[in-house]
């Protein structure tokens, strides 16, 4: 076999071989969910604006949830799905003009890395229905030092007094 032609076929496997190991990349299994709907299921439950939050990543314009002025005792659930999310004891106003939470209900949220906006950022996401809710900071108030920037949207609040929200 003629040396050319035999670097040349090792060269063109190499080359199949890490364009199908890029290929293989982003194909990483599905997080699979125990509340799962089809498309046209979640674009009939939600309104537009929370499916483009919590189906689409998408983000609601600050200072216009009426949450932040919520100031009850209760619990702020997955719009989604209802999972309780964040207690009102561990809301604080962030001013960033989405509403804050200096902790979640411990194993409803899991988290995902992205990296629009050219940063990376700690993205998370509803446990039971993977609804996207927000992204988590470090630079949240004591004792955790933790920031959920959550849509407003993206939650139903329910106050502990059985008054309706
Ligand atoms: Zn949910």
């Amino acid at each position: 076999m003629d040396r050319r032609i035999l670097l040349a076929s090792v060269a063109g496997l190499l080359g199949l071989l890490s364009f199908r190991w890029l290929r293989a990349e982003p194909a990483k299994a599905a997080e699979k969910f125990e509340v799962e709907k089809t498309d046209a299921e979640w674009r009939a439950q939600l309104t537009p604006q929370q499916y483009e939050i919590l189906r689409k990543h998408g983000t609601e314009r600050p200072w216009s949830s009426p949450l932040l002025k919520e100031h009850r005792k209760g619990i702020f659930a997955c719009a989604g799905c209802d999972l309780p999310l964040f207690s009102s004891d561990t809301k604080f106003d962030s001013g960033t003009g989405w509403p804050s939470f200096f902790t979640s209900i411990p194993n409803h949220f899991a988290t995902s890395q992205d990296h629009k906006l050219m940063m990376l950022r700690t993205e998370y996401h509803c446990a039971r229905c993977g609804g996207h809710h927000g992204h988590l900071f470090d630079d949240g108030p004591a004792p955790t030092h933790e920031r959920w920037c959550n849509n407003g949207l993206a939650l139903r609040f329910l106050p502990s007094s059985g008054k309706s929200a």
